[in-house]
């Protein structure tokens, strides 16, 4: 008979009991001791089976239009490792599933428990269940083999941190070498510092092409056998994950793409560049990508790219005096932005000089509570893990439930006490899983920025006083952020000199005027919100 092998699996979560060649091996063995002849192999990803997608729309569903379509005048059985990797929607679903293939002319095979289900034969409904609850048993034993494993990795990280075992892999990203025994990561620090100029070159706006060149223009040997540097090398130690310290420990078939297994090992290679940079720098790509692109190398004008002349609409420029000593022994910041038009001699008249302390002061009043959002705040470092753990969370109390809805069904059917028994550690096992989910959706909220207004005032406060800090990197960080976040609020920002003030119109539909004010010899910025428009 002609056997069609069906493999689900999901490459999110990796674990040595969902492995794809794992499944194929023994579907095919099975086919070989029964004496089928394999003619398809149909795999699915993961997903799929909760949808239902495969079964209505999916590789299965075209299986029992081949069916239908008499295309196995022979023959045809369906084998698959277990039944639940045929639909994760409940045992009913799955039921009539098989009712529908069986009557169309296939039959259904599992390799576990050696299931036969063939045309023209009754179908038990408590079999079907038993061999769901059975499935979702042996997922939780390769759950806790998948955690097992991550333990010993654990352990592995520890003694390699301890120097009584050597690294794990001599493959070593380019700015760090292997030596001595046992074998260490060594941070080869010139090259480590190329790594760090390379962030903050990012950070400060240049893009990658750029920053190539001014390699290439230095001498700056490339840590490879290239010839030079290139803008995807670049590319490619901007997404590094290595330069926090990550390992994806993986695979890589003959000629395809190299494929993560298992989780990411943080803390196994010597951290090189601090994750706040590396954020920024992410920040900054994402930004450079829409909007800011080709702004200038130290981010001191926030605005750039949104400044306009109200009476030309040329951008306005950026002239940087520096720190001035007044009269008043005062020192003050000395940089304006003025109309390029006017600065160039092209034509505009407005010649006035926008003080760029004072009028950020009040543009920054004006929209920062508006334009920075929770996210802005929020860690990836934090968030990230949190939502892979509430995924994984989420599936396991789904398949939880399919699993006391079963055993539910068969304690009607049995009235048998060990399935009572079952019934209760399974709604219990419900209960708990929910509880675990509920946590997760907090820490979640928490880990996303979400506070309340007072403590956002006053973490907005906190991000405004970093925007002169001495850390270069802080400050950089900072400015990035708010750069990013006042350019997607802000639709348009007009500079006028009569009246004096900047208008600025945000996709909140708020229009604001900012103006100065005097007060007892110095002027400071006011801010009017003219109109929500409607
Ligand atoms: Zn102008």
């Amino acid at each position: 008979m002609d056997a069609v092998i069906y493999i689900r699996w999901s490459s999110a979560i990796q674990s040595q009991g969902n492995s794809k060649e794992r499944q194929l091996g023994d579907c095919r063995r099975y086919a070989a001791e029964k004496g089928w002849n394999v003619v398809d192999e149909l795999i699915d990803d993961g997903v799929s089976a909760f949808s239902g997608a495969n079964i209505e729309t999916g590789k299965l569903r075209s299986f029992v239009d081949n069916v239908r379509a008499g295309i196995w005048p022979g023959g045809v059985v369906l084998l698959t490792e277990r039944l639940d990797r045929l639909s994760r929607q409940g045992w009913d679903e799955l039921y009539s599933w098989i009712k529908q293939v069986t009557a169309a002319g296939a039959s259904v095979a599992t390799v576990d428990g050696g299931r036969m289900y063939e045309p023209g034969k009754r179908i038990e409904l408590s079999d079907i269940m038993e061999m769901i609850i059975k499935g979702e048993l042996a997922r939780d034993e390769s759950s806790k083999k998948a955690s097992r494993l991550s333990k010993s990795w654990a352990a592995k990280r520890e003694r390699i941190g301890s120097g009584k075992e050597a690294v794990m892999t001599k493959r070593a990203p380019g700015w760090l070498r292997v030596e001595g025994e046992p074998r260490r990561f060594v941070v080869i620090e010139e090259r480590a510092a190329v790594v760090r100029r390379i962030f903050e070159d990012t950070v400060n706006g240049i893009g990658k092409a750029t920053i190539a060149r001014d390699l290439n223009r230095e001498g700056v040997k490339p840590f490879g056998r290239a010839s030079g540097w290139h803008s995807s090398y670049i590319q490619k130690i901007l997404r590094s994950l290595a330069v926090l310290g990550e390992f994806q420990p993986g695979k890589k078939p003959r000629d395809t793409r190299r494929e993560a297994v298992g989780e990411a090992i943080g803390d196994y290679y010597p951290a090189i560049i601090d994750a706040n940079l590396h954020a920024a720098a992410t920040v900054a790509m994402a930004g450079r990508s829409r909007r800011v692109a080709g702004r200038g190398r130290s981010l001191v004008n926030l605005f750039a790219g949104l400044a306009r002349c109200k009476a030309c609409g040329s951008k306005m420029t950026f002239r940087g005096k520096g720190l001035k000593l007044r009269a008043s022994g005062k020192w003050v910041q000395e940089d304006y932005l003025i109309c390029d038009s006017y600065q160039r001699g092209r034509g505009c008249e407005v010649g006035h000089h926008f003080n760029c302390a004072t009028w950020q002061e009040g543009i920054l009043d004006a929209v920062l509570i508006e334009a920075l959002q929770d996210r802005h705040f929020a860690s990836r470092d934090e968030v990230r893990p949190l939502e892979v753990e509430l995924a994984e969370g989420v599936r396991r109390l789904e398949a939880a439930v399919i699993k006391r809805d079963a055993v539910l069904e068969l304690l009607v059917e049995t009235q048998r006490p060990e399935v009572r028994t079952m019934w209760d550690k399974q709604v219990a096992v419900v209960e708990a899983y929910e509880g675990a989910v509920d946590d997760l959706r907090k820490r979640l909220v928490a880990a996303r920025g979400a506070v309340s207004p007072e403590e956002h005032m006053r973490r907005i406060r906190a991000m405004r006083d970093k925007l002169e800090d001495e850390d270069e990197t802080v400050r950089f960080t900072t400015r990035s952020t708010i750069m990013a976040a006042v350019h997607e609020l802000v639709m348009t920002m007009e500079f006028s000199a009569d009246p004096l003030g900047v208008m600025i119109e945000t996709t909140a539909e708020e229009t604001v005027f900012v103006t100065l004010e005097e007060h007892g010899g110095s002027s400071g910025p006011v801010v009017t919100r003219i109109a929500a428009s409607a």
